[in-house]
């Protein structure tokens, strides 16, 4: 890591303020062995007892990726019955939506996709270009969680298997992307910029979420922190069990998502979020810092794919070469410049927080 996260703070030694993030949090968060083997197999009783009768009794965000395809696969493994849904914003591509299939297909897993009204997420996605600020993945972030909420709520599931892993994703740049739970700012931006309705858009506020997770009890449980989660082995137990295929970088299975970490953020914005990954792979043991320099020296994107990625990007955002570049040259902006609840956000970390240690919101 180093200073194109504005907020970076060294110490004396040299040691950034992620890794003692990381270090404090890692044994609260993160369990190996027995102790690891031991609280799982609480979990799982736990989810079972209280899905019992039920047709699901736990519901699982799926992209085709590796964390969510593994953590479906550890699911059926440990007994569960999870429904599998997708959030399909449009941008799938076609490698994420055949590896989908294939793994809930072998784990005879059924699936819920909600596709949402693309006129009204282009609108979205067009309104954070011309905001100008870093946060163009948000408005797909903040749907996925929202719909994870609203089909546990509606479907009385209790549990939320997330393939979220502390030991390789554990760090947050604010200065990178934020809004993940700001309705707020997503509001904001779509006001002054879009120009149709958001109609359809699965968002939640603050309410909703203290609703969900105190008064109905839903909670969010990250089984992967209760392995030894290793990226390498899971990608080859995916790949020899199931048939799934390695599609490149990390959340490269949404062709805007590939494009935008891939180009937009690295060339307007000076931000390689390879970096934030590495350094969490780093920390975790799983790579060499030499082998993630190495990494870092190539080039994010294949010259090949890049144009054929930024084409289609154009083509299905309804853009010419001369509206992308005037956005692109945009003076840069932040979630600052807008209105939006970050003074609230941090307050509800704490509290997120707090019932996460108390075994409330999460496991
Ligand atoms: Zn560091």
């Amino acid at each position: 890591m180093d200073t194109t996260d504005p907020d970076i703070r060294f110490d004396k030694f040299g040691v950034c303020n992620h890794c003692h993030r990381y270090d404090s949090l890692l044994k609260k968060r993160v369990f190996t062995g027995a102790e690891a083997r031991m609280k799982l197999d609480g979990i799982v009783k736990r989810i079972k007892l209280v899905g019992k009768g039920e047709k699901y009794d736990s519901i699982i965000g799926v992209s085709g990726g590796v964390d969510s395809s593994y953590v479906a696969y550890l699911a059926k493994k440990l007994g569960l019955r999870p429904l599998a849904v997708h959030f399909d914003n449009g941008w799938n591509s076609e490698l994420a939506v055949s590896n989908i299939e294939k793994v809930l297909d072998k784990l005879g897993i059924d699936l819920y996709t909600k596709v949402i009204d693309w006129p009204t997420f282009r609108d979205l996605q067009m309104a954070f270009l011309k905001a100008s600020t870093p946060d163009g993945e948000i408005p797909t972030d903040h749907a996925i969680n929202a719909f994870l909420f609203q089909e546990a709520n509606k479907r009385r599931i209790k549990y939320i298997i997330s393939g979220m892993n502390f030991a390789t994703e554990s760090m947050a740049v604010p200065a990178w992307s934020y809004g993940h739970s700001d309705m707020k700012y997503i509001r904001a931006i779509h006001r002054r910029f879009g120009s149709i309705k958001l109609k359809g858009y699965p968002g939640f506020s603050f309410v909703n979420l203290f609703w969900w997770t105190v008064f109905k009890r839903i909670k969010v449980v990250s089984l992967l922190n209760y392995t030894d989660y290793n990226k390498e082995e899971a990608m080859d137990v995916l790949q020899k069990e199931l048939g799934w295929f390695y599609y490149g970088g990390k959340h490269y299975e949404s062709v805007y998502t590939r494009f935008f970490q891939g180009y937009v953020l690295p060339i307007k914005y000076n931000i390689d979020k390879r970096k934030g990954h590495l350094s969490d792979l780093i920390r975790s043991g799983q790579i060499t810092r030499q082998a993630a320099m190495d990494i870092l020296a190539k080039p994010i994107y294949e010259e090949k794919l890049l144009k054929q990625d930024k084409e289609f990007v154009l083509k299905k955002l309804d853009l010419s070469n001369e509206d992308f570049n005037a956005l692109m040259t945009l003076p840069n902006r932040t979630y600052q410049d807008y209105p939006n609840s970050a003074k609230a956000v941090k307050v509800i970390k704490l509290i997120v927080n707090w019932l996460r240690e108390k075994g409330i919101y999460s496991k």
